[in-house]
């Protein structure tokens, strides 16, 4: 457990993800060498700003729902990250988002700080106007605090190229001229990137052939198993699976099926296309309980849905010899240390997942220069950036004898902190 005192508002049930957070912090701190005497930066977000939106529902009636943007760093840049909707969203999720955002990308050199947003709401429950108006206000509440050099949104858990269209939209109404760079993620035709919808996804398959090649895992043949198949555990699992693996399970937040033989990714993205969610799947076993499925026997495991999964009730069971982190932040600490002890590598998020803000970062460029990139161009950048983050990751993992995670954060912090002094306290 960390020794912080966290406050209780934030942490209504365990340590939360901020406590995760600040736990992977403590570990990190005995590498730092001189840049420890900063590291407390990276322990209090730099901003944190919570709104009311208001919406006149359809039916006449007023709802209120809480809102989210925090800025946890903006030393090596403008902060960026994505909005989240959610019915769990609370401030400490939130607050543990932006700072892995910080993480990341420092871990992969894109030249930012770190953000995220949230709403606590289930948008399912919402129309099609509904959703348009909830975006919309909260766009115009965070306003003073976006801007394309100053922080940046994206899309992430149950947010679409739809609602960062909005968000573009509201941000530049109140400008008076269109902002296009002051979200990424947006459709193609608003000055989105090609490749962006699939980036995450396909990040999570890059840097697992690189795990699987230092395990002397073919990827041909090996067995995936995902949690979550939207647009990271979706799009990572068909892309594995045309790379000769076989997808032995899929879970989602309705149910899990398996099939040893192999799934087939295109026919279950159909299905789930057409009824939202895995359930009813006649192509693959249905199975009832949902703790079964951490106990599949596969080689390559992609946490793809929300954080806090593997802990210490399930990392036990795990099977697999590869985690791959497509959501954020998934496994705990003490989840960690078991599957450190059993030999399990786990890729962590903050490298794992990072093809989506990377290609996010090539999307802000093209903005700004206004001149587009093919898709060819951009998944060469974006796997040679993901290879070499890797790569760089692994050795000093070696090197310093530690696991992958704590090796990403020593690459990120360090980056972060030498930004942090060298730019000095103001005043
Ligand atoms: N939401 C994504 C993430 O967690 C992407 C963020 C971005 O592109 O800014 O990394």
């Amino acid at each position: 457990m960390s020794q912080h005192q966290i406050p209780s508002y934030l942490t209504p049930h365990g340590i939360g993800p901020w406590g995760v957070y600040l736990e992977q912090i403590d570990r990190v701190t005995p590498h730092l060498g001189a840049l420890a005497r900063w590291v407390e930066t990276l322990k209090r977000p730099k901003r944190a700003l919570i709104v009311d939106v208001p919406i006149e529902r359809d039916d006449g009636t007023i709802a209120h729902f809480e809102g989210y943007r925090v800025q946890h760093n903006t030393s090596r840049g403008p902060g960026k990250g994505g909005v989240r909707f959610h019915q769990d969203v609370t401030l400490s999720e939130v607050m543990a988002l932006s700072a892995w955002m910080t993480i990341k990308n420092a871990a992969v050199n894109v030249p930012y700080g770190g953000a995220k947003g949230g709403i606590r709401v289930d948008p399912k429950t919402l129309s099609q106007g509904e959703l348009q108006r909830m975006t919309r206000r909260y766009t115009s509440e965070i306003n003073i605090i976006i801007g394309p050099n100053k922080d940046i949104p994206a899309p992430d858990v149950n947010t679409n190229e739809k609602v960062m269209a909005w968000m573009m939209d509201t941000y530049s109404m109140n400008l008076g001229s269109t902002a296009s760079g002051v979200v990424t993620g947006k459709p193609i035709s608003l000055g989105g990137s090609l490749g962006r919808h699939e980036a995450t996804g396909r990040g999570v398959f890059v840097v697992g052939c690189e795990a699987a090649a230092k395990k002397g895992i073919s990827i041909q043949g090996a067995r995936v198993a995902v949690q979550g198949f939207g647009n990271v555990g979706g799009i990572a699992a068909r892309l594995f699976s045309e790379a000769g693996a076989k997808v032995v399970a899929v879970q989602d937040h309705m149910g899990t099926v398996v099939r040893e033989s192999g799934i087939d990714v295109t026919a279950l993205q159909a299905h789930v296309a057409q009824h939202g969610s895995v359930v009813g799947f006649t192509g693959a076993e249905a199975v009832q309980d949902r703790a079964q499925f951490w106990g599949v026997d596969c080689d390559i495991l992609v946490p793809a849905a929300l954080e806090q999964q593997i802990t210490p009730d399930n990392a036990g069971q795990i099977k697999a010899r590869i985690i791959l982190e497509g959501a954020n932040g998934p496994t705990t600490p003490a989840a960690d240390d078991i599957l450190h002890d059993k030999g399990v590598l786990v890729v962590p998020d903050v490298i794992a997942n990072a093809g989506g803000v990377t290609v996010s970062y090539f999307e802000w460029v093209q903005d700004f220069s206004s001149f587009f990139w093919t898709e060819d161009e951009i998944n060469q950048r974006l796997t040679r950036i993901m290879r070499e983050a890797f790569a760089s990751v692994w050795q000093l993992a070696e090197e310093k004898k530690v696991s992958l995670r704590t090796a990403a954060f020593i690459v990120a912090c360090t980056r972060v902190l030498q930004a942090r002094e060298m730019r000095g306290l103001y005043p």
